[in-house]
């Protein structure tokens, strides 16, 4: 039996260009790994407020803030902790300190030199294993600053 087909059949059904214009799925990919609450803020599936975020780390408000300025960076990879991480993690480590700085200036905890001497200033700390305070198993970040005292001396 013949059949006779659209004249735009091929364009319509086979054109590789279709395969480009097909809507993709833009939310950001995440591992979540089960009951971390980190993998779930980094999916976007719990609320944080969110002060930077790129295809490798997310940065946000910790919700019991300990200093004035208080953020987690924090990597969208689940590491556990700091003694989970190997070679293939350094440039994402250094990434995350050299972004601890910037995002303490902008948020009014960051460090200046000045005529008068050093001025303003934050902490950096990662916290691993029960013996080191650490409460959350997905490898993040502190970055505490802003004028004191703080709240509690971590
Ligand atoms: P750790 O002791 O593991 O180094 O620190 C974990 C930090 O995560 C704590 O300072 C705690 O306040 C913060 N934290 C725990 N759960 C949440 C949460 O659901 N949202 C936010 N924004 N911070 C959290
Ligand atoms: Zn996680």
């Amino acid at each position: 039996m013949w059949i006779r087909w659209p004249a735009d059949f091929r364009y319509r059904h086979f054109d590789p260009r279709h395969a480009a214009l097909a809507p993709k799925n833009t939310e950001k990919e995440s591992q979540i790994v089960d009951n971390c609450i980190f993998c779930k803020i980094a999916a976007g599936k719990i609320p944080a407020k969110t002060v930077y975020e790129d295809d490798d780390v997310i940065a946000f408000h910790d919700i019991h803030p300990a200093a004035p300025v208080h953020v987690l960076i924090v990597p969208r990879e689940h590491i556990p902790t700091l003694a989970d991480a190997n070679e293939k993690h350094t440039a994402l480590l250094g990434r995350m300190m050299v972004l601890a700085p910037k995002l303490a200036a902008e948020l009014g905890g960051g460090y200046r030199h000045t005529p008068e001497g050093p001025m303003g200033g934050f902490k950096t700390l990662v916290n691993s294993g029960p013996d080191g305070g650490q409460e959350v198993y997905h490898l993040h970040l502190h970055v505490m600053g802003g004028p004191r005292p703080w709240r509690s001396e971590r």
